[in-house]
């Protein structure tokens, strides 16, 4: 084959139709190149030869079958082909619309699915149905009674006497000395005193310690600090509010129970929720009151959130501190 043919098969490969194309001299088409080359053919005339080339494509082109394109790989670097939208005729036929006319089917009634398996259950309503847990019982009277601080503290902390467990972040036990000889009372935890996790905490908490040794006690020795109840009571609005009878009353055994332990002699109560819901009546200030079958000596005075507030009226608590040190002594 001549240099000029071997151009050309090479161009009809390119051109995808080198398989279905076949030279009218095909024995010399197929002839090896070594061989053609020591072949002594005769020269062909190129011009000649050109026009056998031109007459073999157009056969080619036009013998070719209509199917079997072979596709070729498409290189990484070349350009991508766009295709050609598929003729009409060879996309999928749209549904056609019935008939007006066309006669309708009654549908079929379908009994509702049963669902044998929960997993496939998709209602929620099996929450309705889940098991809410368990309160845990109140912890009785005689109970509280014989309990050591420990064991008072974690009843208070998991104590369910009262609806104020259901709203509490946490209850608050008593802080201070466990054989004070002094017990000091404030009505319930604020919510600082239930963040903080301790009665009369923060600048009040700081001010109760000053005012106790104003009259020479040692907070941290002589006082035990606790509230009446031991959960926050919170109005619907969420802030403080003072305490229920039946939240007191719920709650008293606990309190009790730290008389008992730290064996004070001596209360003062900080607020006049504190020093009427301890004495579960009227209260007053400026006279000793007596508390429960040991008569315990109480003198009220007021809170120190109170004092913050109005500072004018710490003349007055000093007198009241000093009424009860004086019942002390
Ligand atoms: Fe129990 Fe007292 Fe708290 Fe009520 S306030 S849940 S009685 S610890």
């Amino acid at each position: 084959m001549s240099q000029t043919a071997s151009r050309s098969a090479i161009f009809l490969e390119e051109m995808g139709v080198g398989a279905h194309w076949s030279l009218r001299n095909r024995t010399a088409a197929l002839a090896p190149v070594e061989d053609a080359a020591q072949t002594d053919e005769p020269a062909v005339d190129a011009e000649a030869e050109q026009s056998a080339f031109t007459q073999a494509v157009m056969r080619a082109v036009m013998e070719r079958p209509a199917v079997e394109q072979p596709v070729r790989a498409q290189p990484v670097n070349e350009q991508p082909v766009h295709e050609q939208p598929a003729p009409i005729a060879a996309r999928a036929p749209m549904p056609e619309a019935p008939a007006a006319s066309a006669p309708r089917v009654a549908p079929v009634a379908v009994p509702p699915a049963q669902h044998t398996d929960p997993a496939a259950e998709d209602s929620t309503a099996w929450f309705d149905e889940a098991p809410v847990p368990a309160r845990a019982a109140p912890v009785s009277d005689e109970a509280i009674a014989a309990m050591d601080w420990a064991q008072l503290r974690t009843a208070v902390a998991t104590c369910t006497r009262c609806e104020l467990c259901n709203t509490r972040r946490n209850a608050v036990n008593g802080r201070g000395a466990t054989d004070a000889s002094w017990i000091a009372l404030a009505a319930g935890p604020s919510r600082l005193d239930e963040k903080d996790n301790q009665p009369v905490a923060g600048e009040a908490g700081q001010l109760l310690d000053n005012m106790l040794k104003a009259i020479a006690l040692k907070p941290d020795a002589d006082v035990y600090v606790t509230n009446l109840v031991k959960c926050r009571p919170a109005a619907e609005d969420g802030t403080d509010r003072p305490p229920t009878i039946d939240e007191l009353t719920a709650c008293r055994p606990y309190l009790h129970r730290e008389l008992q332990l730290t064996g004070a002699s001596m209360a003062m109560t900080f607020g006049q929720h504190a020093a009427k819901g301890l004495m579960m009546g009227p209260a007053a200030r400026g006279k000793v009151m007596r508390y429960g079958d040991a008569e315990l000596p109480v003198v009220a005075t007021y809170h120190p959130d109170d004092l913050l507030r109005r500072p004018e009226d710490k003349a007055k608590a000093w007198a009241d501190l000093c009424l009860a040190k004086a019942a002390r002594d």
